[in-house]
C-alpha cells in the first residue's frame, strides 16, 4: 500500500480491460471529460444535454421523447425503471434464478411490488411460451428481463415476441440492455419495448456515472398517472424530466464531466455507425471465441445465444480459475473475470466491448491465456495461430 501523503499525482497502470465492464475508455472520451466546468443551466451545457438525448435516440433506435441519462450507474437506471413503473401492490414478472433478475426482484419488492418468479435454467434464455404461461396464470403488470446477461454470456432472442405478450396483457416491459447497448443489435421501437436502459462503461467505452434510459409514451403515461409518488425522490422520472424536458428547471446537479464524456462516446458510435459497430463486435469476439476454442476451451452458451460483448467459457476441471485471472493481470495487465454467484469457479467472463473490442487486444489475451494455462500444466495443444 502507498502512503497517500508520500505520493505525487495519481499514477495507475494502463490495463487491457476485457472483463464484464468497465471497458477501456476511448482517448477522445477522456479528453472530452477534461473540458472546463459549466453551470447546469448554462445554454452551452443545455446544448450538451440535447446532443446526448438525440444521440441516445439513435443508439437505442427510438423516437421516445423521454430519452435521457440517469445520474448514477446501471443499477440506478434499473432502480429508476422499476421504481417508476411498479406501484405498491403491482405484480412484476422476473426470472429469479439469475443474478440480474434477482436484483430486479429485490427492487420490485422494496417498492411494494409482488414478484412472480419465472423459473428458467441459467443456461438458457427466456422462452416466449414460458412467459405466455406466466401471463395466463397471473395478473402481471410489469415484466423485466435482461437482453444481455453478463453473468452467463447469454443473449436473449425473441425480444419483440416477449414485448408483444406483455402488451397483449396490458403489461409493460423493462429491458436491461446494459451489456448490449451499442455492441449488439437493439431496436427499442421496432421491438416494442416500453422501458430500456444501458450503461456507459460497457460497450459505449465511457466513464461510469451517467446511464442511458428510454421510456416510451405508453410507459410515460403510466408513470405520470401513478396513484402514489415513487418512493425515491432522486429517481422520480417525472421530476428528473423537469430538467431533461423542453423547459429545463433544476432537479439535481447532473454529473457534468461524465455527460461530456457520454456525448463524445455517442458521437463515436454515430460516426462508426450502429450496424458496423454491431458487426465489429461480432467479428472481433468471433476471433476471440475461435482462439479460446483453439486452446481447448468450451463456450458456455449455445452458439445461437452467444453474446459477443461478453464471452463465457468453461473452466477446465484441472485448472484454477483465479490463478489464471491473477496471472493475466500481473504479467500482462489484462483483466478478465470469474463466474458470479452460482457460476463462481465454473466460468471465465471475457468482455469484448467498445474500445476494448480490437484485434490486438484479442491477440494479446489469447497469447497470455495460453501461457497461463500451460503454467498449470493444462495441454493447450501446442502454439496457437492468430
Ligand atoms: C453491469 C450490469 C448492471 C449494473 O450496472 P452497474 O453500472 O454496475 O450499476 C446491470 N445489468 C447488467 C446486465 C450488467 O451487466
Amino acid at each position: 500500500m502507498n502512503d497517500p501523503y508520500e505520493t505525487d499525482q495519481l499514477d495507475v497502470p494502463s490495463r487491457i480491460l476485457m472483463g464484464p465492464g468497465p471497458s477501456m475508455i476511448s482517448p477522445r472520451v477522456r479528453q472530452a471529460m477534461s473540458a472546463p466546468a459549466l453551470g447546469y443551466m448554462d445554454p452551452d451545457f443545455l446544448d450538451v444535454l440535447n446532443d446526448v438525448q438525440e444521440l441516445l435516440r439513435y443508439t437505442f433506435q427510438t423516437d421516445n421523447k423521454w430519452t435521457l441519462a440517469i445520474s448514477g450507474t446501471g443499477t440506478a437506471a434499473m432502480e429508476a425503471s422499476i421504481g417508476n413503473l411498479v406501484e405498491p401492490g403491482d405484480t412484476m414478472l422476473v426470472r429469479t434464478n439469475g443474478y440480474w433478475g434477482d436484483r430486479m426482484a429485490q427492487m420490485a419488492r422494496r417498492v411494494g411490488g409482488e414478484v412472480v418468479p419465472l423459473d428458467v435454467p441459467a443456461t438458457t434464455p427466456v422462452a416466449p411460451a414460458d412467459v405466455e404461461a406466466a401471463f395466463a396464470e397471473h395478473d402481471i403488470d410489469v415484466f423485466g428481463f435482461c437482453h444481455a446477461d453478463t453473468t452467463t454470456g447469454i443473449r436473449q432472442p425473441d425480444v419483440s415476441e416477449l414485448a408483444d405478450i406483455a402488451r397483449d396483457h396490458d403489461a409493460y416491459t423493462i429491458m436491461d440492455c446494459v451489456t448490449s447497448l451499442s455492441g449488439v443489435e437493439i431496436r427499442v421501437d421496432e421491438w416494442g419495448v416500453d422501458v430500456a436502459y444501458g450503461s456507459p462503461q460497457k460497450c459505449l467505452s465511457c466513464t461510469p456515472g451517467v446511464t442511458p434510459l428510454t421510456v416510451n409514451d405508453r410507459a410515460r403515461e403510466r408513470i405520470l398517472n401513478r396513484e402514489s409518488d415513487p418512493t425515491s425522490w432522486y429517481l422520480d422520472l417525472a421530476g428528473v424530466m423537469d430538467y431533461w424536458g423542453d423547459d429545463p428547471s433544476y432537479h439535481h446537479t447532473p454529473p457534468t464531466s461524465a455527460l461530456y464524456g457520454l456525448r463524445e462516446a455517442l458521437r463515436i458510435v454515430a460516426e462508426e455507425g450502429l450496424e458496423r459497430r454491431w458487426e465489429r463486435h461480432r467479428e472481433v469476439a468471433g476471433e476471440l471465441v475461435a482462439g479460446l476454442e483453439g486452446l481447448g476451451l468450451e463456450l458456455f452458451p449455445d452458439r445461437d445465444h452467444w453474446l459477443p460483448s461478453l464471452n463465457t467459457v468453461r473452466v477446465p476441471d484441472s485448472v484454477d480459475d483465479t490463478a489464471v485471472i491473477e496471472f493475466l493481470l500481473s504479467e500482462y495487465d489484462i483483466e478478465i473475470a470469474s463466474g458470479l454467484g452460482d457460476l463462481s469457479g465454473e466460468l471465465w467472463r471475457i468482455g469484448c466491448m467498445g474500445h476494448s473490442a480490437r484485434p490486438q487486444n484479442v491477440a494479446a489475451l489469447l497469447c497470455a491465456m495460453e501461457e497461463a494455462l500451460e503454467a498449470q500444466n493444462y495441454d493447450t495443444g501446442g502454439p496457437i495461430e492468430i
